[in-house]
Parts: C-alpha cells; structure tokens; sequence
C-alpha cells in the first residue's frame, strides 16, 4: 500500500536518475547546490512533512530532460531515536527498490565524523539490493592533509568500502570528479 502511493507520487521515470542519501547534516543540500545551482528545477516532492524526496531536474541545452537527481531525506540525526532512524531505510525502500531508471546511489559520509553505524546500514541495505552506490567524504576542508589521510582510511575501513570520494561543496575539491561519475553513470545502453 504504501510503496504503491508513493511510486504514484514520483515524477515520471523517463531519464538517468542519480539519489543523493546520507544523514542529516552532512552537506548533501551544500553538495547539491555545488553540483547543479541554478542549473536545476525542483519538480515535485514526495509528501509527508519532513521526509519528503525532493526531485531535481536537470536539462540539456536544447531544454531536453537529461538528468533527474532525488534528494532523499536525511537520516540518523542525532535527537532521533534509534528506531527511528533503523526505520529509515523502510521508508525510503519503495523508492529505492522501485525506481527503475535509478543507475546510481551518492551516498555522503561527513569525512569530519568517525564511522557510523546508520551509514554501514544504509550500505549493507543497498548491496542486498544490488544498487549501485558511490560513498563521498564531505567537507574535508575542515581536515588538514595529515587528518584528511587517516579519517579517509579509517571510514573505508569502518564501512566496508574500497573507495571513498574527498569532497568539499565548500573550495569545490572533488565536484568536477563527482560529475565525472554522473556522467559515466548516465551513459545508458
Ligand atoms: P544537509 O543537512 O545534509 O543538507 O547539510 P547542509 O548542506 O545544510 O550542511 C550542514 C552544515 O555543514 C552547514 O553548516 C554547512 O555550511 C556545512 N557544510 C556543508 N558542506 C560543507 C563543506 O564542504 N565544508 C564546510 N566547511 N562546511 C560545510
């Protein structure tokens, strides 16, 4: 029942779309903004207060549909609850199991903070799934070259990932690279 009312609510599904996902405050509204500005229109939101999914969609210059992005909503803050936020992936799952021109997951990890549980599980979740996901570190301008080194390895070890984007929406350090992966990942056959 609810997968099914909150499909309806997508927009539709005609173009690559990428899902930007990590916990509240991570940067992802800083990355976004880095990522398209202007450049994109907000065109519908899913309901339902502060969970909503924000759809971005991106054109050619020819005005042409050529990308949608879907912020999904943060999770894992602090003042929350666990429960609730073990419930975050149910609520998210209709989308993320349903949409099929879904190619790929950024998934921000704060480089500042250590490892977190609510992270590994989002991770763990999108594997069973057979989603394929990337993981950005962000705002590594915060961190010195020494630290910046350490927090990288030490997330990749605690989350269980080979490769972790540094990123900062702030100088604009790893933003070019990032698109670089949208790109590859809008190439469709
Ligand atoms: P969201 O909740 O994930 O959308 O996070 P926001 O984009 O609103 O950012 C949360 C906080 O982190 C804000 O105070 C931002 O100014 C800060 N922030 C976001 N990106 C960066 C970054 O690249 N560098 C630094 N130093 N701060 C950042």
């Amino acid at each position: 029942m609810l997968s099914a009312m909150a499909a309806e609510q997508f927009p539709r599904a005609e173009v690559t779309e990428i899902a930007f996902l990590g916990r509240s405050n991570v940067g992802k509204s800083s990355l976004l903004n880095a990522l398209v500005g202007e450049k994109a229109a907000r065109v519908s939101q899913t309901p339902g207060r502060t969970r909503a999914i924000n759809f971005f969609s991106l054109q050619d210059e020819k005005q042409r549909p050529r990308l949608m992005f879907a912020d999904l909503p943060g999770y894992g803050y602090a003042k929350i609850s666990k429960s609730i936020s073990a419930e975050w992936p149910k609520f998210i799952e209709p989308y993320l199991e349903q949409r099929d021109t879904l190619e790929l997951c950024i998934c921000l990890v704060d480089s500042n903070i250590e490892p977190q549980p609510s992270d590994a599980q989002l991770f763990e979740w999108l594997r069973a799934a057979g989603r394929k996901f990337v993981v950005v570190a962000t705002k590594v301008d915060r961190l010195s070259g020494n630290e910046r080194t350490r927090n990288l390895a030490a997330l990749k070890k605690g989350l269980e990932v080979e490769q972790i984007l540094a990123l900062s929406a702030k100088t604009g350090y790893g933003v070019r690279e990032l698109w670089g992966l949208i790109e590859e990942a809008g190439i469709r056959d």
